[in-house]
Parts: C-alpha cells; sequence; structure tokens
C-alpha cells in the first residue's frame, strides 16, 4: 500500500501589511506552504471527479484526495481557553467547530463530521498548540494527511495555532479563517487556491474572517462528487 503522509497547508498569516504581494508570496514560498499536496492517482477505487459538474471551482489547481464515507470522525486532543489581550477568556474548540461547521452548512449537510471522544476512533486529531508571538508571515494552522490508493485518505493531523499576545479579532476572527481553511484541508483539498477570495487562498489577514466562496463549495462538491 501506498502511504504519503506530508504537511501540506502551512496557512501563512500575515502581520504585516506593509509588505507587498510580490514578497507576500515569495515569503510564503520560504516559509514552504507550498500547498502541492498528495498527488496519489489510481483509478482502483473507480474515483473520477468530473471538474466542470460544479463549477466554478479551483478543483484543477490541486490534486483531489477523498474520504471513502462520511462524516468523517473527528478528535480534539486538547481545548484551550485564551484571554486575548483586550478581550475576554475565550475556548478555542468552540471557535474550531465554528469553522468546521461551515463546509456541512454549505453542502446540506452532506460533507459533514461528527466528535468523537475516543482518539482510536479518530480519522482527524485536531491539537491546538501554543506558539511564540508571530514576527512577519507566520503559519497560523498545519494539517497533515495521509492517503492511500486513488487518493483516499486515512489519517489526517491538524494543529491550530494560538500564542501570548494575541489580540480579540486574531482570536475571534482570525482563528475562524484558519479552522475553516484547515478542515478544507483535512476534507481532501490538497493545496491551495490562486483567488485571493476564496477560503483556501493561501494568507489571510490576521484580524479578519474568510467566509467559503462559491469556488470553494464547489471545489468540495468536486471532491465528493459521488454524494451530490
Ligand atoms: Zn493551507
Amino acid at each position: 500500500m501506498q502511504e504519503n503522509f506530508s504537511p501540506l497547508s502551512r496557512r501563512a498569516f500575515l502581520r504585516q501589511a506593509a509588505l507587498t504581494a510580490g514578497a507576500l508570496l515569495g515569503a510564503a514560498a520560504i516559509a514552504g506552504c507550498g500547498g502541492g499536496g498528495t498527488q496519489t492517482t489510481s483509478t482502483a477505487s473507480g474515483y473520477a471527479p468530473n471538474l466542470s459538474q460544479f463549477t466554478p471551482n479551483y478543483a484543477s489547481e490541486i490534486a483531489l484526495d477523498h474520504w471513502p464515507t462520511l462524516p468523517v470522525r473527528v478528535y480534539f486532543a486538547n481545548d484551550v481557553t485564551v484571554i486575548p489581550k483586550d478581550g475576554v477568556p475565550t475556548q478555542v474548540n468552540s471557535l474550531i467547530r465554528t469553522g468546521f461547521d461551515r463546509w456541512p452548512a454549505a453542502t446540506g449537510g452532506v460533507v459533514g463530521y461528527v466528535v468523537v471522544t475516543d482518539p482510536a476512533q479518530a480519522d482527524i486529531t485536531i491539537t491546538i498548540k501554543t506558539i511564540p508571538d508571530p514576527v512577519g508571515l507566520s503559519e497560523t494552522g498545519k494539517t497533515s494527511v495521509r492517503t492511500g490508493v486513488g487518493g483516499e485518505l486515512q489519517l489526517a493531523l491538524m494543529e491550530i495555532y494560538v500564542w501570548p499576545d494575541i489580540t480579540n479579532a486574531e482570536l475571534t476572527q482570525g482563528l475562524l479563517a484558519t479552522a475553516t481553511h484547515e478542515f478544507g484541508h483535512a476534507l481532501g483539498i490538497a493545496g491551495h487556491s490562486s483567488g485571493p477570495g476564496d477560503e483556501m487562498y493561501l494568507l489571510h489577514e490576521p484580524g479578519q474572517d474568510v467566509l467559503l466562496s462559491a469556488r470553494d463549495i464547489n471545489t468540495i462538491k468536486t471532491l465528493y462528487y459521488f454524494l451530490f
């Protein structure tokens, strides 16, 4: 069995708005967020999405992984209560779930998840980590996946980051964008959109949320065409 277990989805975090777009993209590349993801291809599973079934989308820009069955089982390894320097104590798990919930909400519940309390039952494990205060471009999350033949997902590990000087906007808005974005990777979007308006674009403003675009929704429907 072929296995790929590769980190694929570092979400860059824009702290310095003065940087030009070109500089940002260069810095992001240095940070290693190429978004190449897994490239496993096989016809063994009969998985053959039609890239023009749901448009507009960016399915041609990414590798297409998928879970063989949904809903996926999600396990939260920890929870953290964060006190932003200008806000009130906030539990991170509930913020993460608010981000995750956007995918089922946008797909009529088809692309959904359930939370499990036994880590052995988990498809996707989420860990919240505290990192040093970001300087310049930084990652706010990372998702690694393992796939088998035909791009079938077997396991995903997600990290969501918080830091000591986090602001209320970074926590309650930016983290929503990060959670939504990383869940997109965990669901099988193995790469990044080239569209700055898309959730799965590489960069986001630190204190701003990013909602799913029509392109994001059509791309996830393309991955799970067999359920629509
Ligand atoms: Zn990413």
